[in-house]
């Protein structure tokens, strides 16, 4: 998103984020509409460009939010979801059923049934027993793709070849798991058999992974004669988190991803499948923004300078969890990055930081407000209440208008399902 400073203060759309934080509060997240569509707009153009068959879905655990799925829909994006909340919270918004696929590694009768009824365009099968469970609680004939495990890890800029055998997700290529599915499949009598699905990682900057992957699936699929119509090869693409990142460079990304499933099936006679992506990270990462207020500052003379914000690892679990790194600037005024200093949370947790190690203005005291850049993916849906945090509320904003998208959650909430 393209934050910039108009007098001294940061700006989106023209908006000032002074102005929206002291309407809205903080902690808040902060959406670039334009830019969720314009990535929604690259995918599709990169795709039709190819002038292959595809289909986007939008990887709803990167945040899931009503306004979300109906901008998607605008944006002819399908949606994946992975558990019988998600699904509800698609169904909810204008979505159509028809475009979402059913997806994960255990999913519970209940979540079959309740998809089968609500008419999600395939499920994505991820154990042999889910065939079992899905042929007998199905009643009609439901699509299905089968989650295979090429071996394959993409992290990051490496890929390892034959790096992920031991995963909980999808049937093993080389162990044979995947061709028992697909004719388990074959063999059932209220599944449709529709194709293939990997995913082999998150965060992928290169596009050398996806490529070996896809010819070894092709080869894979010809050998053992299984007609493929779609092939499902995920989502994972990387986005800029610091200034030493390079997002994934969508448009010939996707060239390259084409141009090799063309390729692939050519070399071996093979009919080209429909190509499906499932980005979640790429579509909303960058698109958001987190905004605290500056509380404590804290110097312990020769160690560390700490600076406090109004949220945490309750909204900002990724540092926690990951390491993650991630830019920061103050919004309220320019000015030079002069001091080295620790940006931290506000809970129970000494590991509760958003940044070791950052250059920001040594003025920076209590009052101020700061933004963390790219935290528009898997913050506001991995948000907790721990510490009794509230869920912070989240806002779209575009050059006509800045808008309420989730409220706040409110001290009620906290309580709603306590039995007094
Ligand atoms: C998480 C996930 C995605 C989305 O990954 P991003 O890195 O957010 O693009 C897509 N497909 C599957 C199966 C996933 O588990």
């Amino acid at each position: 998103m393209t934050l910039t400073y108009t007098n001294g203060e940061l700006t989106l759309h023209g908006h000032k984020l002074t102005d929206i934080a002291k309407k809205y509060g903080t902690p808040l997240f902060v959406y670039d509409e334009v830019m969720i569509r314009n990535q929604c707009r690259r995918f599709h153009t990169a795709l039709k460009e190819s002038g292959l068959s595809y289909t986007i879905s939008y990887a709803s655990k990167a945040f899931s939010a009503i306004q979300l799925f109906n901008l998607m829909t605008e944006e002819k994006m399908g949606l994946d979801v992975v558990s019988e909340g998600e699904l509800y919270t698609a169904l909810q918004s204008s979505v159509s059923p028809d475009t979402i696929h059913f997806h994960g590694n255990n999913k519970t009768d209940r979540e079959i049934r309740y998809a089968i009824e609500s008419g999600v365009e395939y499920f994505v099968i991820d154990s042999l027993s889910e065939i079992e469970r899905l042929d007998e609680l199905a009643t009609k004939k439901v699509k299905a793709l089968l989650r295979i495990n090429p071996g394959v890890e993409a992290h990051t800029h490496e890929f390892i070849q034959t790096g992920q055998e031991d995963s909980k997700f999808g049937l093993s290529i080389q162990k044979g798991l995947a061709l028992e599915g697909v004719r388990k499949i074959e063999k059932a009598k209220n599944i449709e058999f529709m194709g293939v699905h990997f995913h082999i990682g998150s965060q992928i900057f290169e596009s050398t992974g996806t490529v070996a992957t896809i010819e070894q699936v092709i080869t894979w699929l010809s050998d053992n004669h299984i007609q493929a119509q779609v092939l499902n090869i995920g989502g994972g693409f990387g986005i800029k988190y610091t200034d030493e990142d390079v997002s994934y460079p969508i448009e010939e990304g996707i060239k390259i991803i084409t141009d090799t499933l063309k390729s692939a099936c050519h070399a071996v006679g093979y009919p080209v499948p429909a190509i499906s992506l499932e980005p979640g990270r790429s579509i909303v990462g960058e698109a958001g923004v987190t905004l605290y207020e500056v509380g404590t500052v804290k110097e312990i003379p020769d160690t560390n300078y700490y600076v406090s914000i109004d949220g945490g690892m309750s909204d900002h679990i990724r540092t926690a969890l990951y390491g993650a790194t991630y830019e920061l600037l103050l919004a309220n005024r320019e000015e030079e990055h002069d001091k080295l200093m620790t940006v931290a949370g506000k809970l129970c947790e000494s590991g509760d930081i958003i940044r070791r190690d950052i250059k920001l203005p040594s003025s920076i005291h209590r009052g101020d407000l700061l933004v963390v850049l790219s935290t528009g993916a898997y913050h506001y849906s991995m948000s907790s209440n721990y510490n009794q945090m509230l869920k912070p509320a989240v806002v779209f904003v575009t050059p006509e208008e800045v808008r309420l998208v989730v409220k706040r959650q409110t001290l009620e909430h906290l309580i709603a399902q306590d039995i007094r």
